[in-house]
């Protein structure tokens, strides 16, 4: 398995090579061919597995196929938003999203607790691609407005269980609803997808597939492909 067979773009396919990833894992390579053609993603996968990249470079090449943000109007972003259970977990999706980012001109910034709101709030307003939080402190910002989600079509809800488990389901969800809605994908399995449109595109990823987690999958995902490592 090589990362020629993974769809990537060229210039996506530079930065995994400057990152030093020779190879693709095999969650990279059945989740990453999905997430390019808007697929939604139910990953069951570990730490360890590689799964961060498998959502970050699908994640990526979206980015880098939108047209460039206006400078008039830096506060338009973000457009993608992973979020994690924890602050350690959100600092190592930023780390591994920083490996590729940096080579691409996408701007990363990391919104958790324990750090001055009105300083992320501020890194927001500069101008930014991508959000790496935890539920909880991502409400925060966006009920105080400093950040907005509208342009926002690309979610990732890393360790889905965890988040759970913790009592965050209702601030994830209280995110996932200040998405635009009219980028759903139709649910309709049969219903053709317009080529040209934006639809949101949601992974999941999760170690267990708990009830709870089954039922958040049925009330955001559209007909998501299931991929177990
Ligand atoms: P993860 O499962 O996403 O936490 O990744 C585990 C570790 O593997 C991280 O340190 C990554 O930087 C590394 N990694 C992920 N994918 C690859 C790859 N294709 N080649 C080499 N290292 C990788």
């Amino acid at each position: 398995r090589t990362w020629d067979e993974s769809k990537l773009s060229r210039e996506l396919l530079k930065a995994v090579e400057k990152a030093g990833y020779k190879k693709p894992s095999p969650i990279q390579m059945a989740a990453i061919p999905l997430g390019l053609q808007q697929r939604d993603v139910i990953g069951i996968a570990e730490t360890g597995s590689g799964k961060t990249a498998a959502f970050v470079l699908p994640m990526l090449s979206y980015i880098t196929r939108l047209p460039p943000m206006n400078e008039e109007n830096e506060a338009e972003g973000p457009y993608a938003v992973v979020m994690a259970p924890t602050r350690e977990l959100a600092q190592q999706i930023e780390e591994e999203t920083n490996k590729f980012a940096e080579h691409l001109g996408v701007r990363v910034v990391s919104i958790v607790g324990g750090q001055s709101i009105e300083e992320q709030g501020f890194k927001i307003r500069q101008g930014c691609e991508v959000v790496i939080a935890t539920p909880g402190r991502l409400i925060d910002c966006l009920e105080r407005r400093y950040a907005v989600l509208n342009q926002c079509n690309y979610v990732v809800l890393d360790e889905a269980d965890r988040m759970i488990d913790m009592g965050f389901e209702p601030q994830v969800m209280g995110v996932l609803d200040a998405m635009p809605s009219s980028n759903l994908k139709p649910e309709n399995e049969d219903e053709e997808l317009d080529e040209k449109k934006i639809y949101r595109t949601t992974y999941m990823f999760s170690a267990t597939m708990p009830p709870s987690v089954e039922r958040l999958a049925r009330k955001y995902l559209r007909n998501p492909v299931v991929v177990t490592i």
